[in-house]
């Protein structure tokens, strides 16, 4: 699989211009939307395991904040750089607006590739790229979360930091400077799974309308670690069969169906890694994404559905659990060869919204049962797509444009509402 290899920030200013010519957008605001609010980088020293220092650099994009504070994840990848955190800010402004959330939209990450690194330095890594970014985070501003190659252990560290860097009395008042925490640090039940379960809850809307039946469809994942294993779980709840699951160590595949649950087990123990999976066999790259399935859930990295890829593809649904995983030509690709598309800003919108649940009980000091957490995502990510969906049927367009339409709307009405400081 190729990972990102072109200018994905210009592919978010197609998508985005496409949906501002249809709504007319007021031209000033399209001039604010069309650029990031703050762009930060930082260079830390850290002391490797072996005793010499080693120099890393971070970023954190804060896209616009009209809505509420800066919001999205942190990613640990050798393909992070300035242009990936401007695209995948960009999107998180226009997911939470989707999602209907009081948030705007922020990304981050530290460009290294965290396999190559032990815990303690990981921890290091997260430590001191949590001090380099000092006051440009905070709970009431710029809340960021888990995303590839971070988790609950990640946030943990952050918070910690972050707790520790604040006076005595403000120690106790910043737990939601961070969400994706473990449960026992002020996390949530079902921020976990939230992603999949709004990537399902999603699918499960789409096949509704389209007389999809989930109970006999099939489907293939590429990544399996918190979006792609959850997707894969909830799929598995419908009846659906899991044919086919690719991650960085390698691809499965069986005809009878590969039980998520029992990999989710094996891949726990193999440090993430379902390669060497035995209850399945193994197919390439391209047989992966040819293979005759009922839907294709992208759930790693960006720029995966390409010109070149998208004719292999044999579905009827790409439900984009990552963020970014179709280029703006081969989302044409698939519309002229009638495969569906839900497009990310929507189909993995139940993570941002579960973490904005935990802020909201830490803001409260609460503790939430988790069907009730549970509801609350499901409740929220089916007005989302029921909103985009009849933005689409109004529009006479697609899921995405149609998605951009929905947030870019509520953003413009914004501006209208408040004007422009002076
Ligand atoms: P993760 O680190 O838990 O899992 C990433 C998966 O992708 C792993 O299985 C890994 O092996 C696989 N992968 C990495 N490189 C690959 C390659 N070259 N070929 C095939 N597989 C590869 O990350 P995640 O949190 O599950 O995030 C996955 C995607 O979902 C990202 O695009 C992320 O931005 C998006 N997303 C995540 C969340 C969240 O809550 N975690 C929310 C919304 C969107």
């Amino acid at each position: 699989m190729k990972t990102t290899h072109r200018s994905i920030y210009e592919d978010v200013q197609v998508q985005f211009n496409k949906a501002a010519d249809l709504i007319n957008m007021n031209p000033g605001i399209r001039s604010i939307l069309s650029q990031t609010a703050n762009e930060i980088v930082v260079h830390f020293p850290v002391k490797m395991d072996d005793g010499h220092v080693r120099m890393f650099t971070g970023y954190r994009v804060q896209h616009n904040n009209i809505l509420g504070p800066y919001k999205g994840g942190l990613r640990y990848h050798p393909s992070v750089d300035l242009d990936d955190a401007k695209a995948l800010a960009t999107w998180m402004t226009w997911k939470t607006a989707i999602a209907g959330l009081p948030y705007g939209g922020a990304k981050g990450g530290v460009q290294f590739d965290p396999s190559k690194c032990s815990v303690g330095e990981i921890e290091r890594i997260t430590r001191r790229f949590t001090y380099s970014l000092g006051n440009n985070i905070g709970p009431e501003y710029d809340i960021p979360a888990p995303d590839v190659n971070t988790g609950p252990q990640t946030m943990a560290w952050i918070l910690d930091t972050y707790m520790s860097t604040r006076s005595q009395g403000e120690r106790n008042n910043c737990l939601h400077v961070v969400t994706g925490k473990p449960i026992n640090s002020g996390g949530t039940l079902g921020r976990d799974r939230a992603t999949g379960f709004g990537v399902v809850t999603t699918i499960a809307e789409w096949a509704k309308e389209n007389k999809m039946n989930l109970s006999k469809a099939t489907y293939t994942v590429q990544g399996f670690g918190n979006v792609g294993s959850w997707s894969a779980h909830f799929m598995k709840e419908k009846g659906a069969i899991l044919l086919a699951v690719e991650d960085i160590s390698g691809i499965l595949y069986s005809e009878k169906g590969i039980d998520p649950d029992q990999l989710m087990e094996f891949a726990k123990s193999n440090n993430g890694k379902i390669g060497s999976y035995p209850n399945a066999a193994t197919i390439t790259h391209k047989e992966f994404l040819s293979l005759k399935a009922d839907i294709f859930i992208p759930a790693a990295l960006s720029n995966q559905i390409t010109l070149e890829t998208a004719p292999l593809l044999n579905v009827k649904l790409v439900a984009e659990g990552a963020n970014g995983p179709t280029t703006p030509e081969a989302d044409e690709v698939l519309q002229q060869r009638g495969i569906g598309l839900i497009p990310d800003v929507l189909c993995n919108s139940g993570g941002v919204t579960g973490s904005y649940f935990e802020w909201l009980q830490n803001k409260r000091s609460e503790y939430w049962e988790l069907e009730e957490v549970m509801e609350k995502i499901r409740k929220k990510v089916t007005e989302g797509y029921a909103n985009v969906s009849s933005t689409a049927k109004a529009h006479k367009t697609d899921l995405r444009t149609a998605a951009y339409i929905v947030a870019l709307n509520r953003l413009e009405k914004a501006y209208i509402e408040r004007g422009i400081f002076p």
